[in-house]
């Protein structure tokens, strides 16, 4: 059917690379453009004798609009699927609009300077994708991306009103270190350390980092810890669903990963403000990633499950409804599959299917959209076939 092009080769892309080289009825042809072109050289080695998708590299630095502009022109694909980080998503875009192509991302612009993880930069691009009748595709992870078409197949298919979303992540792996990070450290630690807010009666609750602890019993997991965080796809779903009074995230950590935390936090490497060290500026948190384990080595290590998904309260017909739609995901599954854990698999699945409902024109509108805003249907259906099988309760256990 067309080209992609992945910008980005790490723990994300490369899930999303396997799974797009799966799929090669609709991505006919694939272009890995990266900042170590030998990661991507790497993964076309492995990869190009398992596929009929045809696979080019490149090397790109994503931070330069008129170099990644001349790429995209050069390499003519159809969607440009951003898995860098998302410090390039803006410029990613720009270079999308002067060469005419669709985009699709999994995390919101985040200036690198300032931990702040908000819709409005990209939400400033609506009029100039509507003109040039292209599709930004936002979001296109689990969550969010799978979240937010959680959200919008319960509200087309069970209520008429909802009116409470509680969004819980939990990640019951074990990878047996005392503290490593399941993505990119940076983003990690940047999102976790902050503080956390909740959307309620139409405005922002704010918290401290960590204030808000529940305990949940997770099904096909058991009970644990978990903790309230600021999340990107609250601020889109507080616009998108209709009638809704509260949404709150929460995800789980262990004692080991909150202890560490702190004493880092304590002692200043979690800071994002550079500092000098022998004549040269520094960043902490970046020196701190450099020295904690590859998240893409966790894989072989990682054992366990991980179990995302969303409670809604609602109305239907006038009477209360509840509902739970969640995923649950084995690490060890993920890695004979795909050579990497849960964490990574269950971002770079929903990601390559976001590229493939661009793709084929089953979400393709002119403008900027978050995941909610098309029909779920099919994005649902393609969980079930692309490995992330979704499940529902109707009388699940409620958080308090
Ligand atoms: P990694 O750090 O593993 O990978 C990032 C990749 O981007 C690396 O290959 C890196 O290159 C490349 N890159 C970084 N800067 C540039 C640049 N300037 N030019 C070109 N390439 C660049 O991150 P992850 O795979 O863990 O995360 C990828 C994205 O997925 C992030 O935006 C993250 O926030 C998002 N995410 C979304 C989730 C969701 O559920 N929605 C969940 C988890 C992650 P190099 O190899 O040279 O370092």
């Amino acid at each position: 059917m067309g080209k992609v092009m992945v910008i980005g080769c790490g723990g994300v892309a490369s899930v999303a690379i396997h799974k797009i080289c799966q799929n090669s009825e609709v991505f006919t042809e694939l272009c890995i453009a990266s900042r170590t072109v030998s990661k991507c050289d790497a993964l076309k080695e492995k990869l190009q004798k398992t596929t009929k998708t045809n696979i080019t590299t490149a090397q790109v630095d994503a931070d330069n609009v008129q170099e990644l502009t001349e790429l995209i022109k050069k390499e003519k694909p159809e969607v440009v699927l951003n898995l860098a980080l998302p410090y390039q998503d803006l410029t990613i875009m720009d270079a999308c609009l002067e060469a005419g192509v669709h985009y699709i991302d999994t995390a919101n612009y985040e200036p690198e300077d300032t931990a702040k993880f908000e819709y409005k930069w990209q939400w400033a691009y609506r009029e100039r994708f509507e003109q040039a009748g292209l599709t930004a595709l936002l979001g296109s992870g689990f969550d969010p991306g799978v979240t937010s078409v959680f959200s919008a197949y319960a509200l087309k298919h069970y209520f008429d009103e909802i009116n409470y979303i509680d969004i819980l992540d939990c990640n019951a792996g074990d990878h047996g270190y005392p503290f490593a990070t399941n993505f990119n450290p940076e983003i990690n630690i940047r999102e976790v350390s902050a503080n956390g807010s909740y959307w309620e009666n139409g405005g922002w609750v704010e918290t401290k980092p960590m204030e808000i602890k529940r305990v949940y019993n997770f099904p096909e997991i058991g009970e644990k810890d978990m903790y309230l965080l600021h999340h990107e796809e609250i601020e889109s779903l507080a616009l998108n669903i209709p009638g809704i009074k509260r949404i709150r995230f929460f995800m789980t950590f262990g004692e080991s990963y909150l202890n560490h935390l702190r004493c880092l936090e304590d002692v200043g490497m979690t800071s994002i403000e550079p500092i000098m060290y022998n004549g040269q500026e520094i960043v902490p948190l970046q020196f701190l990633k450099a020295v904690l384990p590859d998240p893409s080595s966790l894989g072989p290590r990682t054992k366990g499950k991980t179990n995302i998904g969303c409670i809604f309260i609602g109305k239907k017909d006038g009477k209360e409804k509840t509902l739970y739609i969640y995923n649950t995901c084995d690490h060890q599954e993920c890695y004979k599959e795909v050579g990497s854990q849960a964490v990574a698999y269950t971002t770079g699945v929903p990601a390559m299917i976001g590229a493939m409902m661009v793709m084929t024109g089953q979400w393709k509108k002119p403008g900027v959209y978050n995941m909610e805003e098309f029909d779920p249907d099919p994005f649902m259906d393609a969980l079930n076939k692309w490995g992330l099988p979704w499940k529902i309760s109707e009388n699940p256990e409620l958080v308090e």
